[in-house]
This record gives structure tokens, C-alpha cells and sequence, in this order.
């Protein structure tokens, strides 16, 4: 489904170019659910940009779907985008003027849906995410852990086959953090690919594998099984630290 194969990246600056993905090979296969860990600057963004098509990228090869993405024409992008991908932000995204099933319904605004059908489709989507009684309430009168699920709703609403959510409990205490993963798992096993970057192990420890990055290339590959030895081999270099 994703496929990259020796992907670089550069952000040039002023004159001195940032040379920040150094060869990224990976593999995500339909239905997997995958979590991108690295430090702050290694790069986990970027490369989360150029799976969902927001991003280009200088060398190498990203085949999605069997389609290679590379240098191709922003409709192009955004039909791709459309048709395949939902996004899920740490700091949720959300339109202030707009209420919570409005927001919910804007992609299919963009789509040319008229206004009745995408609400009541939204209130569909806001009902599964528990927050019916919210929708005609204004972003600033949710939680945060409400406006996440408002915002998944809306990534949802296009029915993409993989959701990429960057930091999607960044911004979140650790209970809310885990209802919203708990909800990510759920359109995980309704079969949706999701692919997320955290920095929180336990929250990592949540998805089926670890893709780790440093330097600028995946370090590591952790599966589920080997979650455990992991996180317990992690808790060693932290009490070293
Ligand atoms: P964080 O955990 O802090 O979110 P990250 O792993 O997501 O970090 P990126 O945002 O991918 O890191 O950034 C990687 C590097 O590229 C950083 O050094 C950053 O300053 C730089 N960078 C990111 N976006 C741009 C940009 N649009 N232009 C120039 N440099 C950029
Ligand atoms: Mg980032």
C-alpha cells in the first residue's frame, strides 16, 4: 500500500541546504497499524508530509497504492489525497467560526455535496465519535479531547483507506490520550491503515509497529510481539541516561 524506497528530503534555507531524510526505505502494508518515533528534528513530519502527498520529496521512489507519487500536479495530489487519505493534526485543525458538524462536513463541502446531505452525513460520523451533542457546538466549547474526535470524524468522512495523524495526542492529558487512541484502534480494525507520530513510548506501545527514525534514516523496525523487550529495554537506557 505505502511503499518507499530510498527517499531523500532537503529543506534549503537561506543557502545552506538541510539534507533531513537520508534514505528512507519502508513498507506499510494495508491494514497495519504503525507508529513513527524519533527526537524532536529527526524528521518524523517531514516524512509524514510526503506520505500524505503534502510534501515532495528530491530522490527515491514513493509508490502509494501502486501510483508513484512524485513531481505530480497538485489536482493530481489532491484527488489522490481526496480518494485515499484523511489527516488527523496534534493541534486538531479545527475552523473557530465553524461548529463541530460543520467542521465534520467540510471535506465533503470541497467535494460539492450540498448542505443537507454532508450534515446529516457529519452527524452520522459525530454520533460513531459519541459527540452528537456537540454539533452545533463552536470549537471553543470543546474539550480537547472532543475536539480530536471532532476532527478524526472529519478525517473520516471521505472514508480514506489510511489515516495519518501527526502528534494526534500531543496535545492531550494521558486519559484523553488513550480514549483517542483507543478510537484509532477502533478505525483500525474496521480495516483503515493508520499511521501516526508520537514521541510517547506508551502511546507508540499502542500501535503494531515501531518505525524508529535517527540520522535522518529508520533505525528500527519493532513489531508488536517485540514490543514488550522493547519497552523494557528502553526503560534500561533511560534509567543509564
Ligand atoms: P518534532 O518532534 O519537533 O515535531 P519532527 O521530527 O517532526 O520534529 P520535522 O518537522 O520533520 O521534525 O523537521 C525536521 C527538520 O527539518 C528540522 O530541523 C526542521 O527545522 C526542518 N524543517 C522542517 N520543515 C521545514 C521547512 N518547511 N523549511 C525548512 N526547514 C524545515
Ligand atoms: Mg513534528
Amino acid at each position: 500500500m505505502i511503499s518507499l524506497n530510498n527517499v531523500h528530503k532537503s529543506y534549503v534555507t537561506g543557502n545552506s541546504p538541510l539534507h533531513v531524510l537520508k534514505g528512507i526505505d519502508l513498507e506499510i502494508g494495508r491494514g497495519e497499524f504503525v507508529s513513527i518515533m524519533g527526537s524532536s528534528g529527526s524528521g518524523k513530519s517531514t516524512l509524514l508530509n510526503i506520505l500524505g502527498i503534502l510534501d515532495n520529496y528530491e530522490e527515491g521512489s514513493y509508490y502509494l497504492n501502486g501510483t508513484l507519487i512524485r513531481d505530480m500536479s497538485e489536482k493530481k495530489a489532491a484527488k489522490l489525497r481526496n480518494d485515499l487519505l484523511g489527516f488527523v493534526f496534534q493541534s486538531f485543525n479545527l475552523i473557530s467560526f465553524k461548529n463541530a458538524m460543520e467542521n465534520v462536513a467540510l471535506p465533503l463541502y470541497y467535494q460539492g455535496v450540498n448542505r443537507k446531505k454532508r450534515n446529516k452525513i457529519a452527524l452520522e460520523y459525530l454520533e460513531k465519535m459519541g459527540l452528537l451533542q456537540w454539533a452545533t457546538h463552536m470549537p471553543n466549547e470543546l474539550s480537547g479531547g472532543q475536539k480530536q474526535r471532532v476532527a478524526i470524524a472529519r478525517s473520516l468522512i471521505t472514508r480514506p483507506k489510511i489515516i495519518v495523524a501527526d502528534e494526534p495526542t500531543g496535545a492531550l492529558d494521558t486519559t484523553t490520550s488513550y480514549e483517542v487512541m483507543d478510537i484509532l484502534k477502533e478505525i483500525n480494525e474496521d480495516g483503515i491503515t493508520v499511521v501516526i507520530v508520537t514521541h510517547e513510548h506508551d502511546i507508540a506501545a499502542m500501535t503494531h509497529k515501531i518505525v524508529r527514525l535517527k540520522d535522518g534514516v529508520i533505525s528500527e523496525i519493532i513489531k508488536n510481539g517485540d514490543l514488550k523487550e522493547w519497552k523494557h529495554q528502553y526503560r534500561k537506557e533511560l534509567e543509564i541516561a
